[in-house]
């Protein structure tokens, strides 16, 4: 080696190895080298022995993946560029032409856009189910049922359903399930041992986290996991993670990595502040329910006991109000933008306050028997101070007036 540039490429320097810190370092790679043709043919791809290129990780993501893993309760995990991206393997790996899949009436609304404007092109046909009826889950799968989405507590209406029966009626049926564990968080509840002490262990084969949310907490990151407990279906999850090269990128890893250890203190605060301001809503005439899995009066409050027991740290950062059917969209439009410490913006987890007014109407196959009537206004509780939160909701409760 006689050229400099060719020395600078190929330096021989080596920092020495035992460093210790804080947070794992950030590994960047696509090429990943081999020291033999013979340990590049064989070195195994599909678990964590070693490294064969970036895309299917390196000791940054590794570490954020087992971390993952324990905070959910699972054994394997995947990363994936967003929480989407997430429900969207899920779907891609466990589905084939003739399948049905199962989703509650209140699931993420874009992962009812993969069903309806996807799966559906591709010969996979989906049914609507009624959340809070595990009887009307059960009544709809058939022979030809491959999958059943949960998510507890619901997207936007924040019903609590009862996971633990429709888990024990899939298992039952031998249907897989899958949760959208993103309002969980792996906090709330762990959803691969629903009901601890069972002589035989309740829990659902895939959970699904948007790591966007609280795992980010910044409002930074797009992300999310796939996690499993039983070997093969990681298997089969990861050889089509592979296949479509659903990779991600290790400085969103490391900013992921940086959160998670305060994941318990945010998500703590979050449910502290978002229970007290909605108790505190239920007394405004204007809003005619006020829906937060903590408060007796809203749906599925007992299911939610049941499973977290209640506890502070147990029911994230949202709560839905429904404004008096007497008040127009424009009205309700007319409140969220009156806010001014709540941003106009979509997703949740991270320091901001967010508001988002849905037309909840269009986004449900019927309206559910219980809710009232009205417009829906849901609120993600940031972590300002929570005296300053409901002031800035009080004085936009002025133009309704
Ligand atoms: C935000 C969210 C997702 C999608 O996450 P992205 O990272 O924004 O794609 C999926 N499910 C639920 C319940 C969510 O709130």
């Amino acid at each position: 080696m006689t050229d400099r540039i060719t020395h600078l490429i190929h330096h021989p320097y080596q920092p020495p190895a035992g460093f210790e810190a804080p947070q794992p370092g950030v590994f960047k790679a696509s090429t990943v080298f081999f020291p033999t043709v013979a340990a590049m043919r064989s070195r195994e791809w599909k678990d964590k022995s070693a490294y064969t290129y970036g895309l299917h990780g390196t000791p940054t993501s590794y570490a954020l993946e087992e971390r993952l893993a324990t905070l959910e309760g699972g054994k394997e995990c995947l990363l994936v560029p967003s929480g989407l991206a997430a429900l969207g393997l899920v779907a891609l790996s466990l589905l084939k032409s003739g399948d049905e899949v199962l989703l509650p009436d209140n699931a993420y609304g874009p992962n009812k856009s993969i069903v309806e404007g996807e799966l559906m092109g591709w010969g996979i046909t989906h049914q609507y189910y009624n959340p809070m009826d595990p009887e009307d889950l059960e009544a709809q799968i058939s022979s030809r049922t491959k999958l059943v989405w949960l998510e507890a507590a619901g997207s936007v209406s924040l019903e609590f359903p009862n996971i633990v029966e429709m888990v024990r009626i899939c298992q039952r049926r031998k249907v897989l399930t899958a949760l959208d564990n993103t309002w969980g968080a792996g906090l709330a509840f762990n959803p691969f041992d629903l009901v601890p002490g069972a002589s035989s262990p309740v829990a659902v084969d895939v959970s699904a986290h948007a790591l966007t949310k609280y795992p980010s907490g910044g409002g930074d990151v797009l992300m999310g996991s796939v996690i499993t407990r039983n070997p093969g279906l990681h298997l089969k999850l990861k050889l089509t993670h592979m296949r479509f090269g659903i990779g991600v990128g290790m400085n969103d890893v490391e900013a992921v990595l940086r959160s998670l250890p305060t994941i318990g203190l945010r998500y703590r605060a979050h449910d502290v502040a978002t229970r007290s301001l909605a108790a505190w809503a239920q007394t405004q005439p204007e809003f005619v329910q006020v829906l937060h899995p903590a408060l007796p009066e809203s749906p599925g409050h007992s299911h939610w006991m049941a499973l977290t027991g209640g506890e502070e740290g147990k029911a994230a950062g949202l709560f839905s109000v429904m404004l008096d059917s007497r008040f127009t969209q424009a009205q309700t439009d007319a409140f969220c933008d009156a806010l001014k410490l709540f941003k106009l913006g979509y997703s949740w987890g991270g320091p901001i306050s967010l508001v988002v007014p849905y037309e909840l109407e269009s986004m449900r196959t019927i309206w559910p028997e219980h809710l009232l009537r009205g417009t829906l206004v849901r609120f993600s509780i940031g972590l300002e101070d929570l005296a300053d939160l409901q002031a800035d909701i009080a004085q936009a409760l002025e133009v309704l007036r």
